[in-house]
């Protein structure tokens, strides 16, 4: 069907046919052809148009919520006026993180095996609790888990883990190990049972679910140590060591580590190897969150800057960042096995009995009834090769040098250091501003960006200072972006000079 024909709505026609009320819930095959075409023509018209349309625009709320509200359900509607309407909604209200000039929070433009995988699971819906419900998909997700904990560089017959929805998710399942680990008391008699507080380490810099584990976990927001980081944004060591030492010393309970591998403000990683020696002279978990950073070790090229995540007790990393697979699909990688089924032991007489030599994830993960999230990783990996992810994580990376040379010969200062593709910049008229000031600033110059809808850009506080950020992560984006959106702050720039400038 060409775009003409879906623009005019001339593909309509043979809805007619489709059953509305539960016979749609299981149309016969002619119908349901019908809806997989009209699926396949609004996502080849979004990738056709994409480009040309803004990255994101403004949200008129009212709008927005009349048309949902618009929604009362009491009668059934055709599905191609519903999809129509929805995919509207969705263009118009949506920041477009499958744009070419979306350089925005890891949010990437997934793989087409991704959103197949997607498809495919959500159809077959295997309940992945138990092994013996769904054998395939849970050895698919196992194998995958070793793969990527093998090139993080663990052995790969050792390695242990679960999908989780994401990476907040698997960082809670490391702090749940970790407690687990170093007091096995605390499963079951909690916290109150320990010899003092549990305290978690991690940068100034680091994310912030970090507060929000602690506080679940029930160690408490005041027990997570946002450790200064150095002029490099990394993990300030010395700071780190004295802190131990003090929180030892007033009788708290020191327990893990967290080196970020890709720090969400400035892509920038912690020294890893120097945290795993340090944790392992305290007798404390070391814990890589690789969210976004971990990726890389797809890459032979760029995997050295992950140089010591294999010493970590555990380690996160998310697939639906820069693996580019569909949201959500996390993961928590280790090899402890055992400390994961003792962390997350239940037994139950209405699951099924456990099968000799097979894990049940209920068993050793957060999650109960669970999706298959695998299968969008697996067939992207498989189809596109370990060389072609490889290949595009190294373009990306190339892209990233790029923007940093464009913006330097803009007169742009560069405010990170990372051999990932995070570039924050910042603008040199604004030294001489008030840290207020510089970020009204920058946040003026993002917001101009973003309101141009030519590039989506974000502010960033570094160290409190403050720059722009942009994160290369679309497999869409060309030399033709960058350019596009170094003359978008260009232009920005120079429609706000800062007062002290002007
Ligand atoms: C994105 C991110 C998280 C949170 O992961 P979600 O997938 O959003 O749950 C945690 N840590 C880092 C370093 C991240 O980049």
């Amino acid at each position: 069907m060409n775009d003409d024909a879906y623009d005019k709505g001339t593909v309509a026609i043979t809805e007619r046919d489709f059953p509305l009320g539960r016979d749609s819930f299981d149309p016969a095959s002619e119908p349901t052809a019908w809806l997989w075409q009209r699926v396949l023509e609004v996502l080849g018209a979004e990738r056709k148009q994409i480009s040309a349309r803004p990255v994101s625009a403004p949200v008129d709320l009212g709008r927005l919520r009349s048309a949902v509200g618009s929604y009362d359900f009491d009668e059934p509607a055709k599905p191609g006026v519903v999809i129509d309407e929805l995919v509207a909604l969705l263009r118009e209200s949506t920041v477009h993180t499958t744009h070419p000039r979306y350089f925005g929070l890891f949010n990437p433009t997934p793989t087409l095996l991704g959103v197949v995988g997607e498809t495919l699971a959500a159809a077959f819906n295997p309940q992945l609790a138990a092994w013996s419900h769904a054998p395939a998909a849970v050895e698919i997700e196992m194998h995958l888990l070793r793969f990527l904990g093998g090139r993080m560089g663990y052995p790969a017959d050792e390695v242990a883990g679960s999908f989780t929805s994401g990476g907040a998710e698997a960082n809670l399942t490391a702090v749940l190990l970790a407690l687990t680990r170093m007091w096995p008391e605390y499963g079951t008699a909690g916290l109150r049972a320990l010899p003092g507080r549990p305290v978690l380490y991690a940068s100034a810099e680091s994310h912030l679910a970090w507060l929000k584990i602690a506080h679940a976990t029930g160690i408490g927001r005041d027990a997570v140590r946002l450790v200064p980081v150095d002029a490099g944004l990394r993990m300030d060591l010395e700071h780190l060591r004295a802190q131990l030492d003090a929180d030892r010393d007033a009788g708290d309970e020191p327990f893990m580590v967290v080196g970020t591998a890709g720090t969400t403000g400035a892509g920038v990683i912690d020294p890893l190897p120097e945290l795993a020696e340090l944790c392992r002279e305290f007798g404390i978990r070391f814990h890589v969150d690789a969210a976004y950073g971990g990726a890389a070790v797809v890459s032979d090229r760029l995997r050295g800057a992950l140089t010591g995540i294999e010493q970590a007790h555990s380690i996160t990393v998310d697939a639906h960042k820069w693996l580019s697979v569909p949201m959500g699909a996390g993961a928590l990688l280790c090899t402890d096995g055992e400390g994961l089924a003792e962390t997350f032991r239940v037994s139950t007489s209405y699951m099924p009995a456990d099968i000799p030599d097979t894990v049940d994830p209920y068993t050793t993960s957060q999650q109960w009834s669970r999706r298959f999230m695998g299968l969008k990783l697996f067939l992207s990996l498989a189809v596109a090769g370990r060389s072609g992810y490889a290949e595009q994580l190294e373009r990306d990376a190339e892209l990233a040098d790029f923007l940093r040379r464009r913006l330097v010969d803009s007169g742009w200062r560069i405010a990170n250091d990372t051999p990932l593709p995070v570039v924050c910049f910042a603008d040199p008229e604004a030294d001489a501003l008030s840290t207020s000031e510089s970020w009204a600033h920058h946040t003026a110059l993002a917001q101009s960006v973003v309101q141009s809808g030519r590039a989506w850009i974000s502010p960033v506080r570094l160290n409190g200072h403050a720059a722009l950020r942009a994160c290369v992560i679309s497999h869409r984006t060309t030399p033709e972006d960058i350019d596009e959106l170094v003359n978008a702050v260009n232009e920005a720039q120079r429609a706000a000079r800062p007062p002290a400038a002007r």
